[in-house]
């Protein structure tokens, strides 16, 4: 089963989000697990402490390496398993490292406080950062959750249709087309006339135009990407 060990300083935060919905209805039925540990229970002194001031001077507190590490070893993941340090410094999180992630065994997450976490752990212990985004959250908790959401969501069974994850942002390069539901005019808008013709062709071919402008328009990044996999199945976009 896949499953997603979370080391934090604030456990209570889990399951939170993920606890409602598709990835709480699927954590309930057991199609995915979640682990949280406590950071601070490896901490030795009678303090508990966890952080410690920056070497060099500087505002804030760092995690300690020793700490960090004693919980990395307690969590006792297989080999296999991916070791991740939410960290803006990481590579951004796309929807293709979000699928291997999904295929895969699930994650050991490392959530970060303070001003981050002592270099040295990151490197004996190999920590892979990923950052969900060119922005700075107070803690690396947020972060490992949409992670971890945009992961289970994809793992079979979670969604109702096994190919509903197929037509969405990003799976081929392009943002999703424009959606409608009732009514059929709202506010004097009308849904666009193709989409009740019940041309299933056409309505195909409507909706991959509008991806395309939509992605054209909003994302010239993600476009350059399609360039070269067009007419290609796989989805790899770095
Ligand atoms: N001083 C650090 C930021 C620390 S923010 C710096 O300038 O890089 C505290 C913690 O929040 C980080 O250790 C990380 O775990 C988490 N975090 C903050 N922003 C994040 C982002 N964009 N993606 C992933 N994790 C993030």
């Amino acid at each position: 089963m896949w499953r997603a060990t979370v080391l934090t300083l604030f456990p209570d935060m889990f399951p939170g989000p993920l606890g409602v919905s598709l990835a709480g209805r699927a954590l309930t039925s057991g199609l995915w697990a979640l682990e949280t540990r406590d950071i601070r229970d490896s901490a030795t002194d009678r303090h508990r402490s966890v952080d410690d001031t920056p070497a060099g001077g500087g505002p804030g507190m760092v995690l300690r390496a020793d700490v960090l590490a004693a919980a990395i070893d307690a969590a006792d993941v297989a080999s296999d398993r991916p070791r991740l340090l939410m960290s803006p410094r990481g590579r951004p999180l796309t929807q293709s490292s979000v699928a291997e992630l999904a295929a895969g065994p699930g994650p050991l997450i490392v959530c970060g406080r303070f001003e981050g976490v002592d270099q040295r752990v990151i490197e004996a212990r190999a920590l892979e950062e990923v950052s969900i985004g060119d922005y700075v959250l107070s803690g690396g908790e947020l972060a490992a959750m949409a992670l971890i959401d945009a992961c289970v969501r994809l793992l079979p069974g979670v969604m109702g249709k096994c190919e509903s994850g197929a037509d969405e942002s990003f799976s081929e390069g392009l943002l999703e087309y424009p959606q409608y539901t009732r009514p059929q005019t709202f506010e004097g808008r009308p849904i666009p006339e193709i989409l009740t013709s019940g041309d299933h062709a056409k309505v195909a071919a409507w909706r991959r135009a509008e991806a395309e402008a939509l992605t054209r328009a909003r994302r010239p990044d993600v476009w350059a990407t399609r360039g070269g996999r067009k007419g290609s199945k796989s989805t790899t976009d770095g």
